[in-house]
C-alpha cells in the first residue's frame, strides 16, 4: 500500500499508511498531519514502560467539567477563590457555597471518558506507573486507574479547617438544601471545580453549616489558590516521578506551578516528556513531543485494539456492508 504522502517506498510504518490510505478514501481519521502526530503518540508510550502521567483540566472537559483557561493559557473566566478570601470573609464563603452547591449538581453526575478510561487502560497495560492529576473530580479513580495521587484534592469531601474532621461533600449537600431550600431551584451556567456562575444576586442570606463537631469552617478538601499542596503529597509525587523513565501530559497547560513544578524536575532529570494538549502549555520548550489534539479521541484511539482507531473501523465495516 503506497504512502499517500511520500514515495512508495516511503519509511512510513504500515499502521501510519494504512491510516492514510483510509483518510484517502475519507474515513473520518482526521488530517494526515494528525495521525501523523498520533503514531508518534503511540511510539512514545510503547516505547517507555514507566511512564508518570500529568493530567488536568482538558481530560475532564468531554466529560462536561469546564476548563479554566484558553488555548493561549489565558484566564476564559475569573480566577476561582483563593484560600484567604474564604477563610476571612463570611460573605464570599456564603457566595462560593451558594455557587458550588448548584454546580455540584451536575458536577456530582459526571462520569468519565475515553480519556480516563484510555488512562486506566495504560495503567492496566503497565505502561503508567502513576498518575497524578491537577484535577479533583475523581474521574480517574472512577475509570478504574488505581495508582492515582489527587495534587488538588479531591472535591466530593469536605474538611473542617479547626479540627479537621473529613466528611462525603453529598453530607454537605443535603445541609445546604435543607438550609436554603428558596436557593435551589436556581440554575446556572456550569463553571470549573464544581462552581457555577451566579452573578447579581445577594448571598447575605444563603447559610452555610458550621462542622458539626467543633463549629469550625467547612471547605471543600481541595487546594484553593493562595493554598499549599500538603508536603508528603508532594514527597509521594516526586518520589513516583523519580521512578519513571518518561512523562506523559495530558489535557493540562501547566500553567499552575504545582503541575508545572513536576515537569521542570523530570526535565533537570532529562527523562522525555511528551505533551497532549489542545494549545500552548508553559512546558513547551521542554517537551520531546507536543500533540495537539483533544485528550478522549487522542487516547481512545492510543488504546483501540489493532490499527485502526474505532470511528474508522466503524465506517470500514459500514463500507464493507453496503459493498455486499
Ligand atoms: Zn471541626
Amino acid at each position: 500500500m503506497a504512502c499517500s504522502r511520500h514515495a512508495a517506498a516511503c519509511a512510513c510504518p504500515p499502521r501510519l499508511r494504512f491510516l492514510q490510505f483510509l483518510q484517502f478514501l475519507r474515513f473520518p481519521v482526521g488530517e494526515p498531519a494528525q495521525v501523523a502526530e498520533l503514531s508518534d503518540l503511540k511510539a512514545f508510550v510503547d516505547k517507555y514502560e514507566k511512564l508518570f502521567a500529568l493530567t488536568g483540566a482538558g481530560c475532564s472537559t468531554d466529560s462536561g467539567i469546564p476548563d479554566y483557561r484558553d488555548a493561549g493559557g489565558l484566564w476564559k473566566r475569573p480566577p476561582p477563590m483563593d484560600f484567604r478570601s474564604f477563610m476571612d470573609y463570611p460573605l464570599r464563603r456564603a457566595r462560593y457555597w451558594a455557587r458550588s452547591m448548584v454546580g455540584w449538581r451536575r458536577f456530582s453526575a459526571a462520569r468519565p471518558n475515553a480519556a480516563h478510561f484510555g488512562l486506566a487502560e495504560l495503567e492496566r497495560r503497565g505502561r503508567v506507573a502513576l498518575l497524578a492529576t491537577q484535577n479533583v473530580d475523581g474521574l480517574h479513580q472512577a475509570a478504574g486507574s488505581l495508582h492515582v495521587i489527587d495534587l488538588h484534592g479531591r472535591l466530593d469531601r469536605v474538611r473542617c479547617m479547626e479540627c479537621g474532621l473529613l466528611r462525603p461533600r453529598g453530607e454537605l449537600q443535603r445541609e445546604l438544601e435543607d438550609l436554603n431550600p428558596q436557593w435551589c431551584n436556581l440554575e446556572a451556567a456550569d463553571a470549573p471545580d464544581g462552581d457555577a456562575e451566579l452573578e447579581g444576586l445577594d448571598f447575605s442570606s444563603y447559610a452555610v453549616p458550621p462542622c458539626p463537631r467543633c463549629g469550625g469552617i467547612v471547605k471543600p478538601d481541595v487546594v484553593f489558590f493562595g493554598e499549599n499542596v500538603p508536603r508528603t503529597r508532594v514527597e509521594a509525587t516526586l518520589a513516583g516521578l523519580r521512578q519513571a523513565d518518561a512523562v506523559l501530559v495530558v489535557g493540562s497547560s501547566l500553567m499552575v506551578y504545582s503541575g508545572y513544578r513536576y515537569i521542570k524536575a523530570a526535565a533537570q532529570d532529562g527523562l522525555p516528556i511528551a505533551a497532549l494538549n489542545l494549545g500552548r502549555t508553559r512546558a513547551d520548550g521542554l517537551l520531546s513531543l507536543k500533540v495537539e489534539q483533544p485528550c478522549a479521541a487522542a487516547l481512545a484511539w492510543l488504546t483501540a485494539s489493532g490499527a485502526v482507531p474505532p470511528d474508522a473501523a466503524a465506517a470500514s465495516d459500514a463500507a464493507a456492508l453496503s459493498r455486499s
